[in-house]
C-alpha cells in the first residue's frame, strides 16, 4: 500500500531511530536522520546486530546494512528536516527534551509535516505546549526490538485530525507493520499498558522474594507458549530504560504500588543494564533462557 508520505526524518539515531530509519529505507522512503552524537547510529546498529546474532538472524543483519546505504545521516536538524512530510522524534525519554525538541523541529520542518512521537511513556498530549500546529502532532510509536512484531501505536492528542491520523495510519501500513489506533490519549498505549502489568508483577515477586527470576519467567513461558520470560524482555528493553519508564508511571499515579522496586535501582547503579552491558538478570555471554532444556528443568525427574 502506498503513503501519501515520501519523505520523512528521524530524530535520534539511538536503539530505536536506527530500527525505524532502516524499515522505512528498506520500504523505499527517503529517510534523513539527525542526532547530535556522532557517535549515536553506530552504537544503535551495534545494540541491534547484537539482539540478531542472538536470535541467529543473519538475515536481519544484511538488511540492516543495506538499509544503511539508502540512510543520509545529517550534522544539523534543519538539514534533516527540509522538505520532510513526516518527522519521528525518538530522542531520549525525557520530557523537558522532548518539549524542547518538538517546538525545534516546529520551527525548521516544512509547515505541512506532521510531526509525531516515538515515546514509549510520553502521550503526545503533554508536548501540546510546545507546538502551534496541535492537529498535526501524534504519537507514533514502534515497539522494539522490531524483528518479527511489527506493532505499531497511533495515539493522537487533544487536537490531532483524523488526516493525520489516517495519513499516519497509511504510512505505517505502507511498512508492513500493523497499526493499532489509540482513540485518546493514555499513557502506555494499549499493548504497552498490559506489558506493564506483567512486569509491576514479576519485579514485586522477584524483589519481594516470592520466587527466583529464572522460575517466574519460566512460568511465563510455558503459561503462555511464550519465547521469552518477563526478565529476559526486560534485560532486552535495558533494565535503565524499564526503570525509568516504571518511575513515569509512578510519577503519574503517584501510587506506592507503582513504584519500582530498590532492587532494580540497585542493577541500574551497578551498570547491569541487560543486553547492552552483558549483564542483567541474564548473564548475555551465555543466557540460560536460549538453551533447550530452559523451561523443562524444573519438570525432571
Ligand atoms: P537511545 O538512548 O538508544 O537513543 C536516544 C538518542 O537520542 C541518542 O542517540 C541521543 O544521542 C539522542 N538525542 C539526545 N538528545 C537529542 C537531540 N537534542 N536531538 C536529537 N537526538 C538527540 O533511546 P531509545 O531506546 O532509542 O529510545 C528513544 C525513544 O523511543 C524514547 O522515547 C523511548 O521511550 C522510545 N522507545 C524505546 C523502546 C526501547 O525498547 N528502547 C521501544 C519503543 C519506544
Amino acid at each position: 500500500m502506498l503513503s501519501k508520505i515520501k519523505k520523512i526524518a528521524v530524530v535520534g539515531a539511538g536503539f530505536m531511530g536506527v530500527q525505524i530509519s532502516s524499515i522505512a529505507a528498506l520500504s523505499g522512503y527517503m529517510v534523513k536522520v539527525f542526532d547530535p552524537s556522532p557517535e549515536a547510529p553506530a552504537k544503535g546498529i551495534a545494540e541491534l546486530k547484537g539482539i540478531y546474532a542472538l536470535k541467529g538472524l543473519a538475515k536481519k543483519e544484511e538488511m540492516l546494512n543495506s538499509a544503511q546505504e539508502k540512510i543520509g545521516y545529517c550534522a544539523s536538524l534543519p538539514q534533516a528536516l527540509a522538505d520532510t512530510e513526516l518527522i519521528i522524534e525518538a530522542v531520549t525519554e525525557n520530557l523537558e527534551l522532548k518539549k524542547k525538541i518538538f517546538n525545534q523541529i516546529e520551527n525548521a520542518a516544512p509547515n505541512h509535516a506532521i510531526i509525531s512521537s516515538n515515546s514509549s511513556s510520553i502521550p503526545v498530549a503533554k508536548l501540546e505546549d510546545a507546538v502551534i500546529h496541535k492537529e498535526r502532532i501524534l504519537n507514533i510509536h514502534f515497539d522494539a526490538p522490531m524483528i518479527d512484531l511489527p506493532l505499531v501505536d497511533i495515539m493522537p492528542g487533544t487536537e490531532t485530525s483524523a488526516e493525520t491520523i489516517e495519513t499516519a495510519k497509511a504510512w505505517v501500513e505502507s511498512l508492513d507493520c500493523i497499526p493499532v489506533v489509540v482513540k485518546k490519549p493514555i499513557m502506555g498505549y494499549l499493548g504497552n499498558r498490559l506489558w506493564r502489568m506483567v512486569k509491576r508483577e514479576s519485579l514485586k515477586l522477584w524483589a519481594e522474594g516470592y520466587g527466583d527470576f529464572m522460575d517466574i519467567d519460566r512460568s511465563w513461558m510455558l503459561q503462555f507458549k511464550a519465547e521469552l520470560g518477563p526478565f529476559a524482555m526486560m534485560d532486552a528493553v535495558g533494565l535503565d530504560v524499564i526503570y525509568d519508564i516504571e518511575m513515569a508511571y509512578y510519577n503519574e499515579t503517584g501510587d506506592p504500588a507503582d513504584k519500582p522496586p530498590e532492587a532494580l535501582k540497585e542493577m541500574v547503579n551497578r551498570r547491569h543494564l541487560g543486553l547492552k552491558t552483558g549483564k542483567g538478570f541474564y548473564d548475555w555471554s551465555d543466557p540460560a533462557f536460549l538453551k533447550a532444556d530452559f523451561v523443562k528443568k524444573k519438570t525432571k525427574r
